[in-house]
């Protein structure tokens, strides 16, 4: 560990008591280190996503794998991603620890979320490009204000920091949200196909040679239908158009699957 690591490390311990995020026991310093904010009983407690999943959209499969070719989530539909990879279900800790994060101000549990996150390098499809931009989901700067931080941009940081030295993640905040949208997370599954039409835009152009040279991780705190992703895909496709070029993959990521 760097010196800058052990002083942020001493730092947030210093701010937070280093204590569970699941069942608030005090962590040792040592735990700190391998998993932040999170006891050894409660990462047990995490479900992860299984081996067989859509291969598409990322969904696990309550069948058997191979039972069924077209997923029930994505099978009608196009979406603008290539595939999409989540590291656990959203289901009862996981779930309840994500909420406290994001809506009880809990910034510091920014590292846990990103932590969490690596369990994606799992998928293979993710080592096949070296050079990827990561592009946070972004959130209306009013909802912004409100919560104090976007979830998705300070889990992309920490998940950058983390990641397999042979791989290159530069933070590319290009996104943003030009229409403030109601919660997708309070919608029914029809209602969010359509919630999000024209939410998004981008920042700037982007450049012939950022898309020649990048593939694409789109984070997100947590998928259900992928249609945030999507949509947000859709605007990072029609940006390598406009300059001719293509991205060689674009992928979504989520710590929690819906
Ligand atoms: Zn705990
Ligand atoms: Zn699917």
């Amino acid at each position: 560990m760097s010196w800058l690591e052990q002083w942020r490390q001493a730092a947030t311990g210093w701010i937070y008591p280093p204590q569970c995020a699941g069942c608030d026991v005090p962590l040792s310093s040592q735990r700190q280190i391998e998993v932040p904010f999170l006891c050894h009983d409660c990462e047990e407690k995490l479900v992860p996503i299984p081996q067989g999943y859509c291969p598409v959209c990322g969904q696990s499969y309550d069948a058997p794998v191979g039972m069924s070719l077209r997923c029930g989530n994505c099978g009608d539909r196009e979406l603008a991603f290539d595939f999409a990879v989540s590291a656990y279900r959203s289901s009862g800790e996981a779930r309840a620890m994500m909420h406290a994060y994001k809506y009880g101000k809990q910034l510091h549990l920014s590292r846990l979320m990103g932590k969490l996150m690596q369990s994606i390098w799992g998928d293979t499809r993710l080592h096949e490009i070296d050079s990827w931009l990561v592009v946070p989901v972004p959130l209306h700067p009013k909802r912004q204000r409100g919560r104090g931080f976007n979830q998705s941009q300070e889990i992309a940081r920490e998940f950058i920091r983390h990641a397999p030295p042979e791989i290159d993640l530069k933070l590319a905040p290009v996104l943003k949200r030009s229409r403030h949208t109601v919660r997708q997370a309070q919608l029914d599954r029809r209602e969010r196909l359509k919630n999000l039409k024209g939410a998004f835009q981008l920042r700037k152009k982007l450049s012939k040679e950022l898309v020649n040279e990048h593939g694409i991780l789109i984070i997100d705190d947590v998928m259900t239908t992928g249609t945030t992703v999507s949509e947000c895909a859709e605007i990072l496709r029609s940006a390598g158009d406009a300059v001719s070029s293509e991205w060689s993959r674009i992928v979504g990521l989520s710590v929690l699957r819906g």
